[in-house]
C-alpha cells in the first residue's frame, strides 16, 4: 500500500490555527492589542470599520521591528518572547505563542508598517492568505501599524457566521475596555467608522475606570487594597447600592492580564451577601499580581482562564478583603468577619430608619396560605405622576412598607375598548360584574362558562405591550413634556447604544434634546411612564440589548415593547383598586393576543362551571 500521510502546507495549517485564534473580529483587536502592549508602547490606536469586518487597524509606538523580524513575525511558531520551555513558568508577556500573526495573514489581507526609530527607514509588507504580497522600504515613524481588511475573506462560511455590526462593535468594545483597564499608563484611542469612541490619556486606575465607565462611576466606587505573601491584591469594587441587573462590569485581571474564573468571582459576592438584591450584581475592578510561577495561562487557547497554585488560599484572602473594604467605609452593616449571618440586617432594612412600634393587623392573612407577596423595593411600578419619587429612595424599603399599609392604588391607563368582557360574555347583573383582586397577584372574575382568572402582570404586560408595538408602529405616542430635563449619565458604550435606539425611543414617547459624550439629556416622556422610573427603563433597556441591536426593524420594536411592558406592568403584590382591575381585564381581552404574555406565558386561565360541579361531588 502507497503511504498517504503528508505534512500540510504552512497556509492551511495557519488556516486551522486561525479557526482556534480568530474566532471574531474582536479576538484580532485583542491579539493586536496585546503585541503593541508587549512591544512597550505608551500610546496604542484602535480604528475599527463596519463592526471590524472591513478594517482593524491598530497604530502603536512601540519598539517596531527590523525588516527581517517583520517578515519572520507572520511566520507560525515565530515569537521573540519565549526561547525555551521554562520560560513559560515566568511569563510577563501577554503573548508566547507566536501564532496570532501567522494565523490573521492566512485569513485576511494584513498590511505592517514598522519602524524601530524615527530616524530609520522602516519596512512595510502586505501579505493575502498567508501569502506575501509585497514588501518595501518605507518612512514611517516608530512604532508598528498594522492593518488587518477584509477578515475571513477566503472563508465565506466564517464571514456569514459574523453578527450585525453592532454585535460585533459590541464584542469589540469589551475587549478593548478589557486591555485598556489592565493598562492605564497607556494612552489609548478607539475608532469607529470616524468617530472616536475612546479616547483615554494616562491616569491613575481610578481616572481610567471613570473615563471608561462614565462620571456617576466614581462616587460609586470603594478601593480595595491587600497585601500578602501570596498575593496584592488592588482596585475597585462598587457600593452596594449601585449593584446592577446586568452582569456588565466585573473585571478580574492578574498580572494585568484579564482573566474569567468563576470560583473567585464566586468569593467577592459571597462578601456581598446580604447587601445587594438578589438577581443584581456589583461591579468590580480587581488586580491581582502574583509570582508568575504560581500561575499556568497556557491553559485556554484564547487565555481567559488561568490556573492557580492555590485557589483556596486566594478566595480566602480575596472575600476578606472585600468584606473589609465594604465594612470600612461604612457599607457593610457588621465588621465582624465571622459573624452568624442571620444576625446580619436584611438588605431592605439596612438603612431603614428606627419606627416605633404600631401594632399592625392584616385583615388578609391566612396561615394556611402561601407565602404572601410583597412590593420588592425598587421593582415598584405607579401610573401616577404624582407618586413618582426619588427612585434611590425605593432600594430602603420604606416606600414597600408604606404600600403594604397604605391604600396607594394603582390605576391602569384604559385605552379605549374594543371588546368588553363582561358585557359579551355575562349577564347584566351588577353583582357578577365584580372583580376580585387575590394575593395582589391574581384578578378573578365571573364569566358566562363560570370564572376566569387573569395574572395581573403577564395580562398587563400583553396590553403594555400590544400599545408600545402599535405606537411605535404608527409613531403615535403620546408624550409628556418635562418642566425641566432629566440628565443621565452612561459609559461611552452604553451611549452608543442609547443613540442607536434613540428613534425607535422617540416612537414610544421618549424625546431627547441631547445624546452626547456621556450625558442624555431628557425632555419627554412617554404618557404611561413616571419621572422616577425612566432610569429603570434605561436600564433594563441596556440590559435586554446587550448582546446588540437586532438587525431587523421588527425585532428591534419588538424588543423594545417587551422591556417597556415587563418594566412598567403592574408587578405581583401591588394592590390594584376595582377600576383598575376591571380595566385590565377589557384592555386584555381587547387586545389581539389576550392569552400570552410578549414571552409567551399564559395570562389566564378559565374554569368552567362544570369542573366546578365536579369538585363538590
Ligand atoms: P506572540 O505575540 O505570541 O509572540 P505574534 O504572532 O502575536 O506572537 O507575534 C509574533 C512576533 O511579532 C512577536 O513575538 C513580536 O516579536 C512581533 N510583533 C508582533 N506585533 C508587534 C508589534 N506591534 N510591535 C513589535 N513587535 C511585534
Ligand atoms: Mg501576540
Amino acid at each position: 500500500m502507497a503511504d498517504i500521510i503528508q505534512l500540510l502546507p504552512d497556509h492551511v495549517a495557519n488556516q486551522i490555527a486561525a479557526g482556534e485564534v480568530v474566532q471574531r473580529p474582536s479576538s484580532v483587536v485583542k491579539e493586536l492589542l496585546e503585541n503593541a502592549i508587549d512591544a512597550k508602547a505608551t500610546s496604542i490606536k484602535l480604528i475599527i470599520k463596519d463592526g471590524g469586518k472591513t478594517l482593524i487597524q491598530v497604530i502603536d509606538n512601540g519598539i517596531g521591528m527590523s525588516t527581517t523580524d517583520a517578515r519572520l513575525s507572520f511566520e507560525r511558531h515565530a515569537t521573540s518572547k519565549i526561547r525555551f520551555a521554562e520560560d513559560l513558568f515566568h511569563l510577563n508577556t501577554k503573548g508566547f505563542r507566536g501564532e496570532a500573526l501567522a494565523s490573521i495573514a492566512a485569513i485576511a489581507h494584513v498590511e505592517m508598517s514598522t519602524n524601530q526609530a524615527d530616524v530609520d527607514v522602516g519596512t512595510q509588507i502586505k501579505i493575502e492568505g498567508s501569502t506575501i504580497i509585497s514588501q518595501e522600504a518605507i518612512v514611517t515613524p516608530k512604532g508598528t501599524s498594522i492593518a488587518v481588511k477584509n477578515l475571513f475573506y477566503n472563508i465565506p462560511a466564517r464571514r456569514n457566521f459574523l453578527k450585525s455590526d453592532q454585535v460585533e462593535l459590541r464584542h469589540i468594545i469589551d475587549e478593548f475596555q478589557r486591555v485598556a483597564l489592565a493598562h492605564a499608563d497607556i494612552h489609548f484611542e478607539m475608532y469607529h467608522n470616524g468617530n472616536e469612541i475612546f479616547n483615554l490619556p494616562l491616569a491613575n486606575l481610578r481616572q481610567r475606570i471613570v473615563r471608561v465607565f462614565g462620571p456617576k462611576t466614581n462616587e460609586r466606587l470603594v478601593p480595595v487594597e491587600e497585601h500578602t505573601e501570596v498575593v496584592k491584591i488592588s482596585g475597585f469594587i462598587g457600593k452596594p447600592a449601585f449593584a446592577k441587573k446586568s452582569r456588565g462590569e466585573q473585571f478580574f485581571f492578574v498580572n494585568n492580564r484579564f482573566i474569567k474564573s468563576p470560583y473567585l468571582h464566586h468569593a467577592i459576592i459571597n462578601a456581598y451577601e446580604g447587601l445587594i438584591k438578589e438577581q443584581t450584581y456589583p461591579s468590580y475592578f480587581l488586580y491581582f499580581e502574583v509570582d508568575t510561577a504560581s500561575i499556568d495561562i497556557n491553559i485556554h487557547p484564547t487565555k481567559t482562564e488561568i490556573k492557580f497554585d492555590d485557589e483556596h488560599t486566594l478566595y480566602a484572602i480575596l472575600r476578606s478583603s472585600v468584606k473589609h473594604s465594604l465594612g470600612q467605609f461604612s457599607i457593610s452593616p457588621v465588621l465582624d468577619f465571622d459573624r452568624d449571618k442571620n444576625l446580619d440586617t436584611p438588605y431592605a432594612y439596612a438603612q431603614k430608619e428606627v419606627q416605633t412600634p404600631t401594632i399592625q393587623v392584616d385583615a388578609n392573612f391566612n396561615p394556611f396560605h402561601g407565602e404572601k407577596q410583597t412590593v420588592s423595593p425598587g421593582m415598584k411600578t405607579s401610573f401616577r405622576k404624582e407618586k413618582s419619587t426619588n427612585w434611590e429612595s425605593l432600594y430602603t424599603g420604606l416606600k414597600a412598607d408604606e404600600e403594604e399599609t397604605g391604600f396607594n392604588e394603582i390605576e391602569v391607563e384604559s385605552a379605549e375598548v374594543s371588546g368588553n368582557l363582561f358585557e359579551s360574555d355575562i349577564h347584566e347583573d351588577k353583582i357578577t360584574r365584580t372583580t376580585y383582586q387575590i394575593h395582589r397577584k391574581y384578578i378573578v372574575a365571573a364569566i358566562k362558562s363560570g370564572m376566569v382568572v387573569i395574572d395581573q402582570y403577564k395580562a398587563h404586560q400583553r396590553v403594555l405591550y400590544e400599545q408600545f408595538l402599535k405606537n411605535i408602529t404608527v409613531k403615535e405616542a403620546l408624550s409628556q413634556q418635562l418642566l425641566f430635563p432629566l440628565v443621565l449619565n452612561y459609559s461611552v458604550a452604553d451611549m452608543a447604544l442609547i443613540k442607536e435606539l434613540s428613534e425607535t425611543l422617540s416612537h414610544t414617547g421618549f424625546a431627547f434634546s441631547k445624546i452626547e459624550d456621556e450625558a442624555l439629556e431628557i425632555t419627554g416622556i412617554p404618557m404611561n411612564v413616571a419621572e422616577s422610573e425612566v432610569s429603570i427603563i434605561l436600564e433594563q433597556l441596556l440590559v435586554d440589548f446587550q448582546d446588540g441591536i437586532p438587525d431587523s426593524g421588527f425585532s428591534q420594536v419588538d424588543l423594545l415593547s417587551k422591556t417597556l411592558s415587563k418594566t412598567l406592568a403592574v408587578k405581583p403584590g401591588e394592590l390594584m383598586n376595582t377600576g383598575a382591575q376591571e380595566a385590565l381585564v377589557n384592555d386584555l381581552f381587547a387586545c389581539t393576543e389576550p392569552e400570552l404574555s410578549p414571552f409567551n406565558r399564559p395570562t389566564y386561565t378559565t374554569i368552567t362551571v362544570e369542573e366546578l360541579d365536579k369538585r363538590f361531588l
